[in-house]
């Protein structure tokens, strides 16, 4: 269920919490034989845009993305013409849906996170068309098999992103190596810490 070649969400500098240029994001997924990305930044889809500009005549699909953060959590737009305007989750898919975009649901079972999710993820699913399968910053996906009935049930498209927030993170979508995920948990803490004195 994991496209090692394809990378679904990717934040940049467009991201608060970022600090990765949309085109060091294209450098770098190419660099590590990416051939399609989705730039997923925090509430628009101005990274994503740039991101898409740089990568044109590059051998490298940018799909333009935002994870909205709404009054019930998170939730995200994929194939996105305008920026989402509307913060109620409600409205939110249904501007998604308004634009012809894909509802996405991000790190459904993500365990380490800020901000809580309020939704049932039973209630939005049947609204939804991809669901995020593997997170890079879900680094003990432990849900992984609610995840697989979620899909089943709704008959979702699973695809998987690295939630990179920077650079180094692009690309990482390999559960196998759990140690990569526990350095990585320690490593994104620390420079989190180090540049945006925030918490995940
Ligand atoms: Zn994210």
């Amino acid at each position: 269920m994991i496209n090692q070649k394809e990378d679904w969400h990717i934040h940049s500098s467009y991201s608060r919490d970022s600090k990765t240029s949309p085109e060091s994001i294209v450098d770098t997924a190419l660099k590590r034989g990416l051939k399609k990305i989705c730039v997923l930044d925090h509430n628009t889809i101005e990274g994503g845009f740039k991101a898409r500009e740089y990568a044109k005549g590059k051998d490298i699909e940018v799909v333009v993305g935002a994870e909205i953060n709404t009054d019930k959590g998170e939730i995200a737009g994929v194939g996105l013409t305008d920026e989402i305007k509307s913060r109620n989750l409600l409205d939110v898919i249904a501007e998604i849906k308004s634009q012809g975009a894909k509802v996405f649901i991000p790190h459904p079972y993500g365990s380490i996170r800020r901000t809580k999710r309020c939704y049932v993820l039973e209630d939005v699913a049947p609204f939804s068309d991809y669901i995020e399968f593997y997170n890079g910053r879900s680094f003990f996906n432990f849900n992984r098999r609610k995840t697989r009935r979620l899909i089943k049930d709704f008959n979702l498209i699973p695809v998987s992103g690295s939630d990179a927030h920077f650079a180094f993170e692009i690309g990482n979508l390999s559960p196998r190596f759990l140690y990569k995920g526990v350095a990585g948990f320690f490593l994104t803490g620390i420079l989190n810490l180090f540049f945006f004195r925030i918490k995940r």
